[in-house]
């Protein structure tokens, strides 16, 4: 399986990096060795000093398909749960300020944490779906689908003219404002609408 991830996919996120709002989705991906399940702890890594957290909405791809058109993406995803795309900012921020690419800012050793799945079938309304990260109880971020610039369909669409889908695969959907730091001690709680989905410790 693979993890493809959009960025830049909430406007108030891009601009709190001063990033430009994009006019096609922004596309990069993990490797399968950054998941990370059940709740087992993210182990603080010793490359960094800057780790954020970016809670998003996760698809998981349930048929293979390319070239699919917006409005049949929602046959090609059959389940939605809450991942972290942990981030080196300080990684990312010098591979950007170089042009270079971000695999490993974003792509290291457990830097996608993925809860349970719900049945896509049991969300009522896909386009306004909320979902929200707590750190040690406070509330970091909190968003809407609503204020995706992308959605859902549009983001199967383009990432599958370019990549074959096929069952299993995730899609991270993209951040909401309010990416901040984590450290070592931290606990996350996620949570899309009232149903607890994440709940692990940073170590
Ligand atoms: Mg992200």
């Amino acid at each position: 399986m693979k993890i493809i991830c959009i960025g830049r996919n909430y406007v108030a996120h891009a601009k709190e990096l001063g990033n430009e709002v994009p006019t096609e989705p922004v596309i990069f991906l993990k490797p399968d060795t950054a998941l990370l399940k059940n709740n087992d702890p993210f182990y603080y890594p010793g490359f960094s000093k800057d780790i954020h957290h970016e809670v998003e909405l996760v698809l998981r791809i349930s048929r293979e398909g390319k070239n699919i058109e917006p409005q049949f993406a929602h046959k090609y995803f059959d389940q939605v749960g809450l991942g972290i795309d942990f981030t080196a900012r300080d990684l990312q921020t010098k591979a950007k300020s170089k042009g270079l690419p971000w695999d490993l800012a974003k792509g290291f050793n457990g830097s996608a944490p993925v809860s349970k799945f719900i049945k896509a079938e049991e969300i009522e309304n896909r386009e306004n779906i909320n979902f929200k990260l707590l750190v040690n109880g406070e509330e970091r971020q909190n968003g809407n689908t609503q204020n995706m610039l992308f959605k859902f369909g549009d983001i199967i669409s383009y990432i599958s003219k370019f990549i074959l889908l096929k069952t299993g695969d995730l899609i991270f959907t993209g951040t909401p404002e309010g990416v901040s730091a984590v450290n070592i001690g931290d606990r996350l709680e996620g949570y899309i609408e009232d149903q607890k989905m994440l709940d692990f410790e940073v170590k």
